[in-house]
């Protein structure tokens, strides 16, 4: 297509004193019911040809018939990364020959495709970064070839003929594999939030496509090559870093760049060319003549509009501002619908909004990633965490007490908080009889430290606060402690 117009990146990392210049295509499987032209399940893992239809197998006499739910789901996308939504738009017939294509042609959008321009926004780090979108596009997917080594043949699958995508195109604007892969987490976050794609990677439901090229500074833009589906960050990662490596050592033994479209391989670790690129000429498009141009009337917009959700960087502002947290965590806490819910409910029901912020993102996140576990199958349910959030603003528990409450419902979720507490008797020492007691024995215990303290060695106090805690089963107030330790060794 047209030269694109490169942004001036002044501070992009160079390596080997080469700028990487990358653009994603990302094809993102809608999540409707049945298929983009046809009335067959689009359901993963079906036995094969289970859910073709005479339309996915391109039987003579069929017609194509547009699915109002792919439509609808283009317009939320293209609402949330504030693009134009065509008022009309057309379908176009991409033609090549594969023996997963039975209609000799893929029905995809060319000229003129439903969503046009956008910008995907996220942070790098906390630098905040934009990517400039092409467009998205509805289009059909291919079947799938099937290689069964064990019997020496292959056979076509043709479950996933004419399941929905969306072909998300950006601008060249990413300059690093980091900055790519922030896009693609960012986009997957979007796609999934607003429920237009159930984002599984591993199923091939969001793939992406990497055009990489590389330049010297302010020089011609390079020849780029196409690495085709990449279906995890960490592979995207691994692949545009040796792809970057692998141009570079190219340009400077001296050899061009031809075009190419390559592939990834996890068990190298290396691209590969699996053939020279094509152009849009070779492909032959032109509008399909049996399908009517898409329109999209205003209403419908405002439609597929009243009915979105919030989208998270509006919700983490609205955290930030309403619940006084700050940027860092309203962003940690809107990495996904379900976390975001889940933190409402803690913030709400404990009325500590930050609290439950530190231990949504601090305990309970360590645990549930030690244990690989997503927020939605979080043993602790919200109220759960609300319940224990309210003990420790109360000052009924310790900070350390509420570790071991929170360790006991990690085990046992149906176990009520104030119930642990009194079992285990971890009602916080408020009683400052009780707790000289203990601070008096640890001192004469710990003589040595005491003396230091006293002779100028602050930190020595630390381990004298340790044992008491340790001495008071976790229930002193820590604050407590030190105040009355420093009161009698001063
Ligand atoms: P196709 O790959 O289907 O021919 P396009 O021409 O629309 O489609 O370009 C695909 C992608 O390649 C876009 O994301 C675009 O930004 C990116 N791109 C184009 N030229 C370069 C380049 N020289 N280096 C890196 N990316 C590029
Ligand atoms: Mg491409």
């Amino acid at each position: 297509m047209n030269e694109p117009i490169l942004l001036d990146r002044p501070d992009a990392p160079l390596v080997q004193g080469y700028e990487v210049i990358i653009g994603f295509e990302t094809h993102s499987q809608l999540s409707t019911q049945s298929k983009i032209f046809s009335r067959a399940a689009t359901a993963f893992g079906a036995e094969p040809n289970t859910q073709a239809c005479a339309v996915d197998l391109a039987l003579p006499g069929t017609l194509p018939v547009m699915n109002k739910g792919a439509v609808e789901r283009a317009i939320a996308f293209g609402l949330a990364v504030g693009s134009h939504i065509a008022e009309k738009s057309v379908f176009a017939r991409k033609n090549y020959f594969y023996p997963d294509l039975p209609k000799g042609y893929q029905i995809s959008q060319f000229e003129i495709p439903v969503v046009q321009g956008g910008q995907v926004e996220f942070f790098l780090g906390d630098r905040p970064m934009s990517v400039r979108l092409v467009r998205a596009h509805l289009e059909e997917d291919a079947g799938k070839s099937l290689h069964e080594d064990f019997i020496g043949q292959s056979g076509i699958d043709l479950n996933r003929a004419g399941t929905p995508l969306l072909e998300i195109v950006t601008e060249p604007d990413m300059r690093s594999s980091a900055e790519a892969v922030a896009y693609a987490k960012e986009l997957h976050k979007i796609v999934t939030w607003i429920g237009i794609c159930d984002g599984n990677m591993q199923e091939g439901s969001f793939r992406c496509d990497a055009n990489v090229s590389v330049r010297k500074p302010g020089g011609k833009l390079g020849t780029r090559r196409e690495i085709k589906n990449l279906n995890s960050f960490k592979f995207m990662q691994q692949a545009i870093d040796y792809e970057v490596r692998w141009q570079i050592e190219q340009i400077e033994d001296g050899h061009a760049i031809q075009q190419a479209t390559v592939l990834f391989n996890p068990d190298t670790g290396e691209t590969r060319a699996m053939r020279t690129k094509e152009d849009a000429a070779d492909y032959r498009y032109f509008p399909d003549p049996d399908l009517p141009p898409l329109v999209i009337a205003r209403e419908w917009v405002e439609q597929v509009k009243n009915q979105m959700a919030e989208l998270p960087r509006a919700m983490a502002a609205r955290f930030v501002a309403d619940y006084g947290l700050g940027e860092y965590d309203a962003t940690q806490l809107t990495q996904s619908l379900a976390l975001a819910a889940y933190f409402e409910v803690v913030a709400r029901g404990s009325g500590a909004p930050k609290l439950a912020s530190n231990w949504i993102t601090g305990e309970l996140a360590r645990r549930l990633n030690a244990h690989d576990l997503g927020i939605e199958q979080s043993p602790l349910a919200a109220a759960t965490l609300a319940a224990l959030v309210v003990r420790i603003q109360d000052g009924t528990i310790s900070n350390s007490a509420a570790r071991q409450v929170f360790d006991a419902l990690w085990d046992d979720a149906s176990a009520s908080v104030d119930a642990i507490i009194e079992a285990r008797g971890l009602k916080q020492l408020n009683d400052s009889g009780a707790l000289e007691k203990i601070i008096d024995d640890v001192i004469a215990a710990n003589a040595k430290n005491a003396a230091e303290f006293k002779a100028g060695n602050d930190k020595a106090l630390n381990a004298l606060v340790g044992q008491i805690m340790k001495a008071s089963k976790g229930r002193a107030n820590p604050q407590q402690v030190n105040d009355l330790l420093r009161a009698k060794l001063s």
